[in-house]
């Protein structure tokens, strides 16, 4: 099963990504953790994405496609995965529709978090606080929030075009209660 998680920066995907790996044993594979630790590890591709991240710009597709094409080709990662963070352009989604034609795979379902932008900024400026991420910066967070409006939103009507099922969920609410409208919206029961 090849599921996405989308939804605008701050809106819980993370959050809810654990939950959803947890309860539907699917592998989580965020394009950010990945891009963060090869920053943190000081690596060819980490020192080439550090600046593009901080300034909350993307990072450009030829990277992260390669990225997720040697996670997806590797064999001993599941083929039960939800995606979380990618594809975040038409660019990328094409590109995941090919990779996965190729194992005679598609992308089952997108869940599309929906949150409105004021309580975005808030939670992410939370974030900021307890965590300390390099691109949670009032600056940084409307980059970031043009990249999606500019970019990304357009990915939710790629796959809608496709005849992709997308699940629109309110993500507003606390982790838990967020979770059952994803678990209800996904209609399956978890194992
Ligand atoms: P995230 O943790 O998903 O909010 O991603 C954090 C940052 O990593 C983004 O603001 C981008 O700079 C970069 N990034 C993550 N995934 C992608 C992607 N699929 N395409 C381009 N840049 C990405």
């Amino acid at each position: 099963m090849i599921a996405i998680i989308f939804g605008p920066p701050g809106s819980g995907k993370g959050t809810q990504a654990g939950r959803i790996e947890v309860d539907f044993h699917l592998d989580h594979l965020s394009t950010g953790d990945i891009l963060r630790s090869e920053v943190a590890r000081g690596t060819e591709t980490g020192k080439e994405v550090a600046r593009i991240m901080a300034a909350g710009d993307l990072v450009p597709d030829g990277l992260i496609i390669r990225i997720v094409q040697g996670i997806l080709r590797d064999p001993n990662v599941s083929s039960d995965v939800l995606l979380d963070g990618f594809p975040r352009t038409l660019e990328q989604a094409r590109a995941l529709d090919q990779m996965l034609a190729e194992e005679g795979h598609r992308v089952d379902f997108v869940i599309a978090l929906d949150v409105p932008e004021n309580a975005l900024v808030d939670r992410i400026l939370h974030r900021a606080a307890v965590e300390g991420r390099a691109d949670d910066t009032r600056e940084a967070i409307a980059e970031r929030m043009h990249e999606y409006h500019k970019l990304t939103a357009a990915v939710l009507d790629y796959y809608r075009k496709k005849g992709v099922r997308v699940e629109v969920v309110d993500g507003v609410g606390d982790v838990d209660e967020v979770f059952e409208r994803i678990r209800r919206a996904i209609g399956i029961s978890s194992r």
